[in-house]
């Protein structure tokens, strides 16, 4: 048994019985890592790259697979090429991403591959967590945020160098201000960690930010918090993120809502659920009870009869509805019946009479029959969704 040839999977960085599918993956981990365009004037690089496409063009096709694999690269390449290159690597790599003319390569690296690499770039976005009441939610308000950002330097105007000296090429990144760092599959451009993506070298430093360029600046800005929004939902401030590069624009601010827990009430979109304790009168004989909604105390009417575990809806008396002004959603209130755990002797007696009354043939009430008492079914379990919702919910 002929030994198996094994060089070009070791170029590709696989075992050669890889299947097809790791072959690609291989292929595209390293010819995007390797691009000539993401390491200018790295001909170490570049002469990566031609050799992992030519390891692909052979690897990746069955036929010369096969043949590479029992008779090694000769046979492939028409038996006296001497290991030459059959296929342009650029043109392999176009036609697995995809891309004519490069194309596919531009939108591979996130559609903001900059043509020139000493142009202007944007600096980065900055997220801010904000966390308000459901209070604030509900009516709108306006928030003082202070944080530290970093800020064009004032002595230098950002270019980091001292008085009269100009900043050279950095080394690190071939002065294109990035480098790429693997992740999983792909390679992912990142500022470059030595100039922070200016791609120039500082030899004679500003002495106030120390040739970064940048200080840190205290911001103070007021936000304006629309009433209803909601927990998840992004309020952005244009500018206030990381100053750009080059003259580039700055970064924007996102401010990320958070509706901090509400002792009372459980907000789901617009609506709002909560708990209430009734007296056991009053869900027998039916009244008003005054509950708390976020607009403020409201009137419930208590139909008689009504269950322990009986939602009842206040239409309208939930969060505001965004871009909606005076529409709101609903407020929904479990009820929980109280038993009294003290009686006078007076509520007592009145409660033995009560009861007394139901062993007279009261279709309603418990006959002493040995059954037990004849409760109707808690009219809420006839729908376990929207039950097994609010205990979610409501139970705090
Ligand atoms: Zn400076
Ligand atoms: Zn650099």
């Amino acid at each position: 048994m002929p030994a198996r040839h094994t060089e070009l999977y070791d170029i590709l960085e696989i075992p050669s019985d890889a299947d097809e599918d790791a072959i690609k993956k291989a292929y595209r981990r390293l010819a995007v890592k390797y691009h000539p365009d993401k390491n200018p004037g790295n001909k170490e690089a570049e002469e990566k790259f031609k050799k992992i496409s030519h390891a692909y063009e052979i690897l990746g096709n069955r036929e010369k697979r096969q043949m590479y694999d029992q008779y090694g690269e000769d046979a492939v390449n028409g038996g006296g090429g001497g290991g030459g290159f059959s296929g342009d690597p650029f043109d392999i790599f176009n036609q697995f991403f995809g891309g004519g003319g490069g194309g596919g390569f531009e939108s591979f690296f996130g559609g903001g591959r900059r043509r020139d690499p000493n142009g202007p770039l944007e600096g980065a976005d900055l997220r801010y967590n904000l966390g308000i009441t459901l209070d604030e939610a509900f009516k709108g308000v306006t928030k003082k945020i202070e944080f530290n950002r970093s800020g064009l330097c004032p002595t230098c105007n950002g270019s980091g160098c001292a008085d009269g000296t100009k900043p050279e090429r950095c080394d690190r990144c071939k002065g294109s201000g990035q480098v790429g760092v693997s992740q999983g599959f792909f390679t992912m451009m990142h500022e470059c960690p030595v100039c922070h993506g200016t791609g120039q070298k500082i030899a004679h430093k500003c002495a106030k930010c120390g040739g970064s360029g940048r200080v840190s600046v205290h911001r103070s800005i007021e936000l304006h918090i629309p009433a209803g929004i909601d927990t998840g939902n992004r309020i952005r401030v244009t500018g206030e993120g990381e100053p750009g590069v080059r003259g580039g624009a700055n970064g924007d601010l996102y401010i990320l809502i958070q509706i901090r827990p509400d002792r009372r009430f459980q907000r789901e979109d617009e609506d709002i659920y909560a708990e209430h304790h009734i007296p056991f009168p009053v869900a027998a004989l039916g009244g008003v009870v005054t509950i708390p909604t976020v607009h403020g105390d409201a009137e419930l009417t208590v139909p008689p009869g009504t269950q322990n575990g009986d939602v009842l809806t206040l239409k309208g008396k939930g969060m505001p509805v965004r871009q909606r002004p005076n529409v709101f959603g609903n407020h929904h209130v479990k009820l929980t019946i109280d038993v009294p755990r003290k009686l006078t002797d007076a509520q007592k007696e009145a409660l033995r009479a009560y009861a007394a009354a139901f062993t007279q043939d009261n279709p309603g009430g418990a006959k002493d029959n040995g059954t037990g008492p004849n409760f109707t079914v808690n009219s809420s379990e006839a729908d376990p969704g929207f039950f097994q919702k609010l205990k979610d919910k409501v139970g705090l």
